[in-house]
């Protein structure tokens, strides 16, 4: 195991003194088990201090958190946890993650830092813990890799079953089971959305039953040793008619430009432009709804974001998503996403399930 990859790694120790702080309190479940390996994250806190680390968590995590942290473990809860770091702080300037971190829980930590004769200075900071994940370690490109084949499989044994006549969530329950006879977990809740429902870009199975000469947007993931992928296939049930595939046409040609165009150096809003400047040549710009993409790993959503408005370059080692998508209300929709990882030359699409011709 790297140093790197503990909070004692040189990376992370240099990200908290660039940003003038001495100690942080990392409350983001992602960003706990990142730093600790601690794999209950959201029922843990990891408070990094110039000498050392410690994971809070309570009474029922004893055993676990004893074998899995790579960090000192405290078992309390809180008051009991901020009385114990009280001493740890002392006069240090501490970062708290203020896009996770809850107005309540702020509060509490003012009450017991801010006191006393060498009070903590509590600073809000952003994207910290984040900005070290966005490489992944091939440990962590591992998992990722695993969680998507096995999302592949599931894919390739339920396709056949998605026919006119069959409900949307009996469809994604399928994909769910599946994936957990392999030891992998869904990795949000999955979308199934047929006939007019695509025009939802996030419908989420519903109890509708699958028309004939309809399209389904099927969108999910797996989740392996908390590592995600996620994949969105559009398929054809029965001979949607011309507009449909029309439709399925222009958002293929925007996700395969998308995806030849993302290599180390790549401006993340110049993707997102490429696939908006072909759906608006086809008319469609405006039903183009979201952005092109996002990284993923610890959490489905994370860094870099591949939105017209990022500022963020592609490096080797990040694995992001192109899905360009349109939606027309009362109409129907069609969405195709792939996860890539960036390499040193290129790309490689780590989804490997195929896409249909229409
Ligand atoms: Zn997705
Ligand atoms: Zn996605």
């Amino acid at each position: 195991m790297s140093t790197d990859q503990t909070v004692s790694g040189g990376p992370f120790r240099e990200a908290i003194r660039r940003e003038g702080l001495d100690a942080l309190w990392v409350s983001r479940p992602e960003n706990v088990r990142y730093l600790s390996g601690f794999t209950s994250p959201a029922d843990g806190k990891l408070l990094v201090y110039p000498d050392g680390a410690t994971l809070y968590t309570d009474a029922r995590y004893t055993v676990q958190a004893a074998e899995e942290s790579r960090c000192p473990v405290f078992i309390a809860r809180p008051p009991a946890t901020f009385a114990h770091a009280a001493p740890l702080v002392s006069g240090l300037r501490v970062g708290f993650e203020a896009d996770h971190l809850t107005v309540s829980e702020l509060g509490a930590l003012r009450a017991h830092w801010q006191v006393g004769e060498r009070p903590a200075t509590l600073v809000g900071s952003q994207g910290l813990v984040e900005g070290l994940r966005l490489v992944k370690r091939p440990d962590e490109l591992a998992q990722i890799r695993a969680a998507q084949a096995i999302a592949d499989a599931a894919f390739a044994a339920v396709r056949p079953g998605i026919v006119a006549g069959v409900r949307e969530d009996r469809v994604a329950g399928q994909l769910e089971a599946f994936m957990r006879e392999r030891g992998a977990g869904s990795a949000f809740d999955i979308t199934v959305a047929s006939g007019p429902r695509g025009a939802m870009p996030h419908g989420t199975a519903s109890d509708r039953v699958i028309g004939e000469h309809e399209l389904v947007t099927v969108d999910f993931g797996a989740r392996v040793q908390g590592y995600h992928s996620d994949m969105t296939r559009t398929v054809a049930v029965g001979h949607p008619g011309e507009d449909l595939r029309r439709l399925y046409r222009a958002v293929l040609e925007a996700e395969e430009a998308a995806v030849q165009a993302i290599r180390p150096g790549a401006r993340c809003s110049e993707l997102d432009q490429v696939a908006r400047d072909i759906l608006t040549r086809h008319g469609l710009g405006d039903y183009f709804a979201h952005s092109l993409g996002h990284g993923v790993g610890l959490a489905v959503h994370e860094g870099p974001s591949l939105r017209g408005t990022s500022s963020e370059v592609l490096e080797a080692g990040m694995v992001v998503t192109a899905e360009p998508g349109v939606y027309l209300p009362g109409v129907g929709g069609v969405r195709i996403e792939d996860l890539v990882l960036v390499t040193a030359d290129g790309h490689e699409v780590l989804s490997r399930s195929p896409k249909e011709r229409l």
